[in-house]
């Protein structure tokens, strides 16, 4: 018997930004896979099944849960923030792709989710408001020389930047490195938003131009946005500024 697998995310960390649609999912669901710290965050009910893995683990996670769910079960794989993002609906589709033909008649469902850069650009003000990317700085994936040669060509294509996975004790130097490449093409007063833990009791936020950013403000819980040459601060009395990416170049 086939079961049904919904991939979703739980948004930046406050259950307020779980969508409706994933708060169902999650109550209709009997297993749940995904990094232990995410799942203690979804109050589950003792009927509801979890099963915690490390962070590192996301190939092998998928194929559990994709054994699981082809066994009957009804299966959630938990993300934070949004799960196409850097996060576990690639690692499904990778496992499917080369996995077992019975995989490939699951009923898969992607549920979207409020990614972290969009948790910080709306706590910021709108520094996306232009042409953005995300890049994750994880070179665990991929090759550190693409990573360089990727934020070379945005920062140079005037796009404004989200920076995911900036930083972890395996991988101390690449956010210095990083913005040390980003001031070859930017000017040192660019604006750099450190968005920590978003949404959620132990957030922190600090906004800093380019030529003061670094890396130390910055843990695995921070998401960093780095303007273009067009984003600009208004500054607030006794408030936050507000950071924004005009809507349009030159006009
Ligand atoms: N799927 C997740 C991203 C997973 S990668 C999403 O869509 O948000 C993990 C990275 O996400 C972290 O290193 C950090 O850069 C970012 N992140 C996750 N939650 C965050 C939060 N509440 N505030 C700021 N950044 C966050």
């Amino acid at each position: 018997m086939n079961g049904r697998l919904v991939i979703l995310g739980t948004g930046p960390g406050n259950p307020e930004q779980t969508t409706p649609q994933a708060r169902d999912a999650i109550a209709a669901g009997e297993q749940f896979f995904g990094y232990g710290p995410y799942l203690d965050r979804l109050n589950l009910r003792p009927d509801q099944h979890r099963m915690p893995s490390d962070n590192r683990e996301e190939i092998g996670r998928a194929r559990a849960a994709l054994e699981a769910a082809s066994k009957g079960a009804s299966v959630c794989v938990v993300s934070g923030g949004d799960p196409g993002v850097f996060a576990m609906a690639a690692a499904i589709c990778e496992a499917i792709e080369t996995g077992p033909e019975t995989w490939r008649r699951l009923e898969i469902t992607v549920l979207p989710g409020v990614t972290a850069m969009l948790a910080v650009a709306a706590r910021a003000g709108a520094p996306l408001g232009q042409d953005f990317c995300a890049i994750s700085l994880s070179d665990n994936l991929k090759p550190w020389e693409l990573i360089e040669r990727r934020l070379r060509a945005v920062a140079e294509a005037g796009l404004v930047i989200a920076l995911y996975n900036p930083i972890s004790k395996a991988r101390p130097w690449q956010l210095g490195t990083a913005f040390k490449i980003l001031r070859e093409s930017l000017p040192v007063t660019t604006p750099v938003i450190f968005g920590r833990a978003v949404g959620r009791p132990d957030e922190h936020f600090v906004v800093v131009p380019l030529g003061e950013a670094d890396q130390q403000s910055a843990d695995m819980a921070t998401c960093v946005i780095i303007g273009s040459a067009e984003t600009r601060i208004i500054e607030r009395p006794g408030m936050d500024p507000l950071v924004y990416s005009p809507r349009g170049v030159g006009i």
